[in-house]
């Protein structure tokens, strides 16, 4: 295959790898640098004694969108990110203490809330599997999987628009999930998914159930040896098919030439790197502060809503999870809208936190030494916009968490432990402390987010989760696809006797 142009990718993070392998399946010189001495970014991992934790992600939905850039490499994405579908995907703890246990399979699904909520509520969710299908029908090939040349582009598919319109994709995803529903306990089971999203329920427009179907329909799951396997899978399929990582490598520049147009990249080291093109992958705010002197961010980096961060206690403990546990435990507060207004329009801790605990010593026992669990406890938290003093928050926190894992009869005796907080997100590159960029409201997702180019540094293209199409495992991987094609149209543009091959889906 021949050659077009030399690139470099900054950040080997999901999206990073996913840009580079469908770069080098174009036939273009890929060279990722990469900061941290493994690759992975907020997938990286964690040991803490003989504990091994995944720092970041922990719910792995839509497997295919990874199998594309390894196939697309000639990777074979089932032997090198071997993975199981969890059933159940989620066990649900109310406050009142019931529980509802998220099937893999629809009609179990179907089964366990007719239990749970009755038969009107079973027949609600057939009606709610339809719709979330559709909605992500019309969806995904237009506002996820699509770069975008401006806002005019939404009118390039009208009867796109107006389905969606018909389906309510524009109006509230809590009331429109509610519809569905008698039940106050599916309403937030299918709907706490937009907070993935950075928006509470009440405030997210409809269109982000295509999160609960992700998970809730096409699955969560767990890759053998935890998320991790992810990059590192990523690396393998890429190094084989000709790609060049390079780790400890941290970027200081992006290098331009006297037009404006990218030279290269500058290193920490002193080294200087030329390239055609560049792919850049950090948080977006901080790519443009760190990365490109002289050239502001646009405005929504600088003004926009970012989501609310997450304290994470990674726990090492003695015992094994309990036959009640499961691989991810959502728990519920009481409190729900309210909880949100204080998280998101207050920026306070929220009054009765729902939270996530995920226990990968239930599907997998090599991450803890024998008899022993390793869990993962995530609260959202605000970002550093709020007035925490996180030295005198992360003390008291870390004793609520361990006597709500105490309540909730997980293993507390406490070996390994560390606790993640915003300022500790902030000093990972995450512009506000936050791991989860800037919010998907409506006016910063599709094609009013930051682009993935700047017309003023022609050569540079975005991925990751500050860019489109947005925020998680998915959307980044996606990110990654879309910025490969940019390049090929910069390549294409650059070199017009030259006709650049087709970036693989
Ligand atoms: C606690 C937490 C829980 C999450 N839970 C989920 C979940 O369950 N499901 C889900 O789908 N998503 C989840 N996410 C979101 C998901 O992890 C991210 O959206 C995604 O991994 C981001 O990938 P990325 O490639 O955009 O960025 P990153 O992973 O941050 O990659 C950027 C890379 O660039 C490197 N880098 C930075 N600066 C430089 C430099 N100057 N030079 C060279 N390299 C540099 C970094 O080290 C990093 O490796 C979670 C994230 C966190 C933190």
């Amino acid at each position: 295959m021949e050659v077009l142009v030399k690139v470099v990718v900054v950040g080997a993070g999901l999206s990073g790898l996913a840009a580079a392998c469908h770069l080098t399946a174009a036939g273009h010189d890929v060279t990722v640098l990469e900061r941290e001495d493994v690759v992975g970014g907020r997938a990286g991992t964690l040991r803490l004694g003989d504990f091994r934790f995944d720092p970041g992600p922990v719910v792995m939905t839509m497997p295919e969108l990874l199998a594309a850039p390894i196939r697309a490499v000639g990777g074979d994405p089932e032997a090198l990110v071997p993975m199981e579908r969890l059933d159940p995907a989620y066990r649900a703890v109310y406050p009142d203490g019931s529980e509802l246990s998220v099937r893999a399979d629809m009609g179990d699904l179907r089964e366990e809330i007719a239990r749970l909520c009755g038969p009107a509520d079973a027949a609600g969710f057939d009606r709610f599997l339809d719709w979330l299908q559709e909605m992500y029908d019309v969806e995904f090939d237009t506002f996820i999987d699509a770069n975008y040349g401006s806002v005019l582009d939404l009118v390039r598919s009208p009867g796109t628009a107006a389905r969606l319109l018909r389906l309510g994709g524009l109006g509230a995803l809590g009331p429109k999930v509610a519809s569905f529903f008698e039940d106050d306990r599916l309403h937030r089971i299918f709907s706490f998914q937009s907070l993935y999203a950075g928006v509470a329920p009440a405030k997210a427009r409809a269109v982000f159930a295509v999160i609960t179907y992700m998970d809730t329909v096409r699955g969560v799951f767990y890759p053998t040896g935890g998320m991790h396997r992810v990059p590192v899978g990523m690396a393998h399929a890429l190094t084989d098919a000709g790609g060049t990582v390079h780790l400890g490598v941290e970027v200081t520049e992006v290098l331009r030439r006297g037009d404006g147009a990218v030279a290269g990249v500058a290193t920490a080291d002193g080294d200087r790197l030329a390239a055609d093109a560049v792919v850049c992958t950090l948080d977006l705010p901080v790519a443009y502060d760190r990365l490109l002197p002289g050239v502001p961010g646009p405005r929504s980096t600088r003004r926009g809503e970012f989501s609310p961060s997450a304290v994470v206690w990674h726990v090492g403990a003695t015992g094994r999870p309990g036959p009640h546990l499961r691989h991810h435990n959502i728990h519920f507060g009481d409190a729900w809208d309210g909880a949100f207004e204080a998280l998101v329009d207050r920026r306070e801790l929220m009054p009765d936190p729902s939270r996530l605990v995920t226990v990968p010593t239930v599907s997998d026992p090599t991450a803890a030494p024998d008899g022993s669990s390793a869990l993962y406890v995530l609260e959202p938290v605000p970002h550093l916009g709020s007035r925490l003093d996180w030295q005198r928050e992360a003390g008291p926190m870390r004793e609520r968490l361990h006597a709500f894992l105490e309540a909730g009869g997980y293993p507390t005796d406490v070996v390994e432990e560390r606790l993640v907080t915003p300022p500790d997100w902030a000093a990972a590159g995450m512009h506000l402390g936050t791991p989860f960029a800037m919010a998907h409201t409506f006016g910063q997702s599709g094609p009013f987010r930051p682009s993935n180019v700047d017309r003023r540094v022609p050569g540079l293209v975005f991925a990751g989760s500050g860019t489109t199409p947005g925020v998680g495992v998915p959307m980044v991987l996606v990110s990654g696809r879309l910025a490969a094609e940019r390049v090929q149209e910069y390549a294409g543009a650059a070199r017009p006797r030259t006709r650049p091959a087709g970036v693989a889906r």
